[in-house]
């Protein structure tokens, strides 16, 4: 038989939580507050971490990632911080809630980590096949990630919600990065620990995703998807990655996958 040989597979992957530990960053940082603050103590750390997700999450939603000037962020982190003190039980005032968000930042960066397992799994891949992100967040914030855990150079393209205008789950990002790495939809895989953002979002623009699920959620009942719970053994992984990438197609309304080809 003859032809070209197989393009090989573009592997995409979220950064926060996902390639950057962003989940235990943030407890380890609210650790950090909560010995300080004598005010926090009263809340458990899980359960000051799980109230401080949920305003993330009410920032994210309102705010959201594209258009929003820095200093914006840095508001609604203070605000962030006055409303966990009130779940906590005391009152702070708009300047405790600065200070309180500027020494959780310091304590942040301090903290940072990688997903175990990410960065070898993602130099590895890099060798011999084109590795994207697709991140919703800021684009200093995510190349400050990127250089922090030491893969900037093996990250092409790296596409950011801010800079493209459009956030995951919204299809249009993934047809950005798609054309970026200047690859078919089916040939490219896309790895990410967010149902709706990653899973849903990748399936919207036809891209195959493999939902990484390290804290062990339920898994919703459709579409099937492959799931990898860690990163180890890292060889095994990334054949698993590669091997997802390289079905060509899924049945129209979810259910079984479809093997078409492989490499
Ligand atoms: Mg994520």
């Amino acid at each position: 038989m003859t032809g070209r040989a197989p393009k090989p597979t573009t592997v995409f992957f979220d950064l926060d939580d996902t390639l950057f530990d962003h989940a235990l960053t943030c407890r380890a940082a609210l650790g950090e507050l909560r010995r300080d603050e004598p005010g926090f103590r009263r809340l458990p750390l899980d359960r000051l971490w799980r109230e401080y997700q949920a305003e993330l999450h009410r920032t994210d939603q309102t705010l959201g990632y594209v258009g929003a000037p820095r200093e914006a962020y840095d508001a609604a982190r203070a605000e962030r911080f006055r409303r966990l003190a009130e779940r906590a039980g005391w009152t702070a005032t708009e300047e405790e809630g600065w200070r309180l968000s500027r020494a959780y930042r310091r304590a942040y960066l301090r903290r940072r980590r990688p997903v175990p397992g990410a960065v070898p799994l993602v130099r590895w891949l890099a060798r011999s096949h084109p590795v994207g992100v697709i991140t919703n967040n800021q684009v200093a914030e995510q190349e400050r990630k990127l250089r922090f855990l030491g893969i900037r150079g093996e990250i092409d393209p790296l596409v950011v919600s801010e800079a493209v205008g459009a956030e995951k789950p919204d299809r249009s990002i993934f047809e950005t990065a798609l054309r970026a790495a200047r690859v078919r939809a089916r040939d490219a895989v896309m790895v990410g620990d967010s149902w709706a953002n990653d899973v849903l979002g990748a399936r919207s623009a036809g891209i195959r995703p493999v939902w990484f699920n390290r804290f062990g959620a339920p898994r919703p009942a459709r579409p099937a998807v492959d799931e990898i719970g860690s990163y180890r053994p890292l060889a095994g992984v990334a054949r698993a990655v590669l091997r997802s990438g390289a079905r060509r197609r899924t049945r129209p309304r979810g259910g079984a996958t479809r093997v078409i080809s492989k490499p």
